[in-house]
């Protein structure tokens, strides 16, 4: 019915008021290509997350007619995650094909996905089921995020800063105390001493407060747990072994701030070695 409406539009996904029948609000619209972004580029951190040793469960190829033995079957995170993401996406992208028939048609893989539906945005913010779209873009987001982030394990050691056409190469890079050399999806590799070691020279001259020098201590000292090492600092600040510089304020909270290189100067020197006696 085209008729008079007197209720006025309002965005499906924040409940503001819209303007032309729009389904979605600028500001919405924004946070949806704001998650496709982030999602591919979650979904690329999907290759280092570890799986635990445990290798992906692959089907077998024993009768199953109950179907009880594949229900068992419990993905991994990474191939259960990447499983959800590319459903998801694939949906969705049916869904506007059914809608906008002539539209170039959907590619397969997420990285191209998220690039198509971006592209087409603008035109899915006229459809009924925007909002219902957007809500299942953040939930892919999130899924995501918290999956990739496993793939942080190990300890950050910068950004590569490898030359690529005049341009520093700005991947980050991180790796686990046990590893010798670091390869940045660039192909540049690292001595990961080096890496270190550089870092440091660096950081020693900065204020940072606790849970900040924690992390980057984490680097040097092979210390698992940052929560550990925060602890071990905060001891020695009330000490008196560590002084902090200043107080700034940071998140809204005013903190302590120690220079660097005192609080890591401490640490080589005060590490219990668990052989001596
Ligand atoms: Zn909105
Ligand atoms: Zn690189």
């Amino acid at each position: 019915m085209e008729g008079l409406s007197l209720s006025t539009p309002t965005c499906q996904h924040c409940r503001c008021e819209t303007t032309d029948d729009l389904a979605l609000c600028p500001r919405c619209l924004r946070t949806g290509r704001h998650a496709l972004s982030n999602i591919a580029a979650y979904y690329a951190d999907l290759d280092r997350v570890p799986t635990g040793g445990a290798p992906r469960r692959s089907r077998s190829a024993t009768p199953d007619p109950t179907a009880v033995a594949a229900a068992a079957i419990v993905l991994d995170p990474v191939t259960a995650a990447d499983a959800d993401a590319t459903n998801t996406l694939r949906t969705w992208a049916r869904a506007l094909v059914d809608d906008r028939p002539g539209i170039s048609p959907p590619p397969a893989r997420v990285p191209e996905l998220t690039a198509w539906l971006a592209e087409h945005l603008a035109s899915v913010a006229t459809l009924p089921w925007a909002g219902d779209l957007n809500r299942d873009l953040l939930g892919v987001e999130r899924l995501l995020k918290r999956v990739a982030e496993r793939a942080r394990t190990g300890n950050y050691l910068g950004t590569c800063g490898h030359d690529l056409d005049e341009q520093p190469c700005l991947q980050p890079l991180y790796a686990s105390h046990d590893e010798r050399w670091v390869t940045c999806r660039c192909g540049m590799r690292w001595d990961v001493g080096v890496r270190r070691q550089q870092l440091v020279r660096a950081a020693e001259d900065e204020l940072a407060p606790v849970a900040v020098i924690a992390r980057l201590a984490a680097v040097f000292t092979g210390e698992v747990s940052v929560g550990r090492l925060e602890v071990r600092i905060r001891q020695w600040s009330a000490r008196g072994k560590v002084t902090h510089v200043t107080t700034k304020v940071i998140d809204g909270r005013p903190r302590k701030v120690y220079r660097v290189g005192d609080v890591l100067d401490l640490l080589t020197s005060d590490t219990p070695s668990r052989g001596a006696r």
